[in-house]
């Protein structure tokens, strides 16, 4: 178990330690937290995006003209076992001395329309903090797109506070992308922290990654989806997992990721459809899985991406088959 805690910092807040079912050995919950010696197999990359060499400061990636991805805190509340940015959250990592060059390097290029608050998780940061961040880019002279990445209403609700929600409300519009998985971790915990978000004004939509024995079942996507929309979230990515180290047993065969969409479509509301999208190194950008960008090729596990700008690359869908998870809707529906 030492080996897979190196690749990967563990913390589990107690609200989410509440959340899981000791009772169920399929737990979605627990599975989401707790390392696995799986954790220990070789494969992927610690960096599987390449935002390393897409830095113009230690903490703000530029993959596009328009836009970058400024990682504000390496803390999260808690550390998910199947994260892409293991090299950077959790890590012993401080960005306060960087956060001054990154905002110049943000003000000095009008280029760039829309900034995302990443981390780790912004909402780790100090209320103080948070403000000086959000209020800095808010003086800029061009109005930029604020959008900050967090999980931490979903994992540790109370770690919201008024302090970040008076930052939020006074750096208004700021859109709040909720990273949340499973039905199960809308609580009414999770589900007072919204209302409180939706009060100060953010716009929020989710984003959601397709894990293995976690959620890689049409049902409890729907259930997850259509009650996001009943909270007035609006689902936006459903994300094929990235090649990172230490989190391949999550990885879902393309395959089945495009029959859960099929299934979507056919029940699920148009506002509770997310766009299935994977991103592999190179600058593709976000590519849609659905059969103009993704080929499948004979006799391997490689699959050949185009993207919308009409790049090529590949990606291999080795993933183990996903086996069905024990919530009965299927048996009921067969
Ligand atoms: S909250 Fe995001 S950055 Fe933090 S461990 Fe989870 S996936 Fe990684």
């Amino acid at each position: 178990m030492e080996n897979v805690l190196i690749g990967h910092s563990f913390r589990i807040p107690r609200y989410y330690l509440d959340l899981i079912d000791f009772k169920d050995p399929c737990c979605p919950i627990k599975g989401q937290a707790v390392p696995s010696l799986m954790e220990a197999q070789k494969s992927g990359h610690d960096d599987p995006l390449n935002e390393a060499e897409f830095s113009v400061t230690p903490i703000l990636i530029r993959r596009h003209p328009d836009r970058c991805v400024f990682l504000v805190s390496s803390e999260c509340a808690m550390y998910c076992r199947f994260c892409n940015r293991r090299r950077f959250a959790g890590k012993a990592f401080d960005p306060e001395p960087y956060i001054e060059e990154s905002l110049s390097y943000i003000e000095s290029d009008a280029r760039i329309r829309e900034v995302i608050l990443s981390g780790g998780d912004p909402l780790m940061l100090d209320p103080d903090k948070l403000r000086s961040i959000l209020s800095r880019l808010r003086s800029m002279k061009r109005q930029l797109t604020i959008r900050l990445s967090t999980r931490l209403p979903v994992v540790y609700p109370e770690g919201l506070t008024a302090g970040h929600l008076k930052a939020i409300k006074d750096a208004s519009p700021v859109w709040v992308i909720i990273h949340i998985n499973h039905p199960r971790e809308i609580t009414r915990q999770f589900l007072k922290k919204i209302d409180s978000l939706r009060k100060c004004g953010a716009s929020m939509v989710s984003q959601t990654v397709l894990l293995r024995n976690i959620n890689d079942c049409p049902h409890i996507l729907l259930s997850l989806f259509e009650s996001l929309i009943e909270t007035g979230i609006k689902p936006y990515y459903l994300f094929q997992l990235d090649d990172v180290s230490g989190a391949s047993h999550f990885k879902v065969r393309l395959s089945r990721g495009r029959e859960i969409m099929t299934f979507l479509q056919l029940n699920a509301s148009g506002l509770a459809m997310p766009r299935y999208a994977l991103d592999i190194p190179g600058g593709l950008g976000k590519i849609p899985v659905d059969p103009e960008h993704v080929q499948f090729l004979e006799k391997t596990t490689t699959v050949r991406l185009t993207s919308p700008a009409g790049k090529t690359g590949y990606y291999n869908d080795d993933a183990e088959e996903s086996r069905c998870m024990k919530c009965g809707r299927c048996r009921e529906d067969g």
